[in-house]
């Protein structure tokens, strides 16, 4: 078989992805695999054992990250591909576990095929991806490029007191630093967590990049009171003053383009009281788009319309930008081997950006990356309902391998 015609076992890909569902199943079809979990570690185990079973020893870092290399012709640095195995509570079956099985399934196809590669080709597992056991989110990831020590995640907490450290160490995961190669490219398949394959009815997605978040806090401070004797004209009530800002911020972002959002997510009011004017309202505002100079503007027009509507009400306002994530733009090349792929496969081609973070978000800043994205059911994710189908699941883990055959020669 010609590499072009190389194809993965949708059936043999379908069935790992179910077997590792039931390590930590839910009864509504989910799964709930914590990081440093028992199922964590379980699911690691299966995964090398199948890793055994192509003839690949699995490597571990120093914040439990699963390597395996297929090597190659050329001692070139691998192409690497994977996602993560941990899900949210009550998650899905498919955020992470796609991208790390479709990773094993392109290495699988490589074995069965005798295929030798110029560069090698690997697989990666990251550890605690989610964020939800241990905050912050993608957090060994952000350790091989820097973003974080291995210091600083071995001494986070979860809610129970465990330290990651500890945990890491109980699984039997805590290997070494230089157990960690240098990944040459990285590719991640994902499911898309959003409507917008489903919407066009396209199977797979090309991943041009990350958005960029901004998040502000908003505090609006007015004139706690009685709700009876204060007549309205002479109220300075910052939950009225909120509610006009909330809609603002569903403006500035529906004037902008099809493809920027705000959200409103958390609102403290004070006192939270049926029959009292509130004194102070804080909100969030999180603005996500692909151009950091439109972030820029977007807080800019939240600072203007906020500052006017406080002032027309006798109130005051302070907002406080106070964390940004700039766009990650995939590297142009890769890009274009998974286009040429995605071509080859006769798949039509479109290209959108994530809403969401993933490890390739860090590892773009160590080496040529992309993320190939699959269609999934409603655009439901991070819920015991995600579902992509096995024909799409199949369309992905094909790009996936096209994909990685282009980037490993030479
Ligand atoms: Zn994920």
């Amino acid at each position: 078989v010609s590499l072009e015609d190389l194809r993965i076992n949708a059936d043999r890909l379908n069935q790992s992805l179910a077997e590792m569902a039931t390590i930590g199943a839910t009864s509504a079809g989910g799964v709930t695999r914590l990081a440093l979990s028992d199922e964590d570690r379980q699911a690691r185990q299966l995964l090398i054992r199948w890793l055994v079973e192509i003839d690949l020893q699995t490597h571990v870092d120093d914040v439990g990250n699963m390597w395996a290399v297929r090597p190659g012709t050329s001692t070139a640095d691998p192409v690497m591909l994977g996602s993560h195995l941990d899900t949210v509570i009550q998650g899905g079956r498919y955020d992470g576990a796609l991208g790390v099985l479709g990773a094993l399934e392109v290495l699988r196809t490589l074995h069965e095929h005798n295929i030798i590669t110029d560069k090698p080709i690997g697989l990666v597992n990251w550890t605690n991806e989610e964020g939800v056991r241990f905050e912050p989110a993608m957090t060994c990831s952000g350790v091989v490029t820097g973003a974080f020590t291995a210091e600083y995640v071995h001494e986070r907490h979860d809610r129970s007191g465990a330290r990651f450290g500890d945990e890491l160490t109980a699984i039997g995961f805590a290997g070494n630093a230089d157990e960690r190669p240098k990944p040459g490219a990285y590719l991640e398949l994902h499911i898309e967590q959003g409507p917008v394959l489903e919407s066009i009815d396209l199977p797979v997605g090309m991943v041009e990049g990350i958005v960029g978040i901004t998040w502000c806090d908003v505090t609006i401070v007015g004139q706690p009171d009685h709700a009876g004797p204060s007549p309205m004209h002479l109220r300075h009530d910052p939950l009225m003053a909120a509610a006009e800002i909330i809609l603002e911020v569903e403006r500035i972002a529906l004037h902008r383009d099809d493809t920027a959002v705000a959200t409103v997510g958390r609102i403290n009011v004070e006192a939270n009281v049926i029959n009292t004017i509130p004194g102070i309202v804080r909100f969030s505002v999180d603005f996500r788009h692909r151009d950091p100079a439109v972030l820029d503007d977007q807080v800019e027009l939240l600072r203007r319309a906020a500052g006017g509507i406080t002032e027309r009400r006798g109130a005051t306002c302070i907002i406080d930008r106070f964390w940004t994530s700039a766009p990650t733009p995939f590297d142009p090349e890769v890009l274009s081997e998974v286009s040429s792929a995605i071509a080859a496969l006769g798949l039509p081609e479109h290209r959108l950006w994530s809403g969401a973070g993933h490890d390739a978000r860090y590892l773009a800043d160590i080496c040529p990356s992309a993320m190939i994205f699959v269609r999934s059911r409603a655009g439901l994710s991070h819920c015991e309902a995600e579902f992509s189908a096995q024909e799409d699941i199949a369309a992905g883990a094909n790009t996936l391998l096209q994909t990685a055959l282009r980037l490993a020669t030479n």
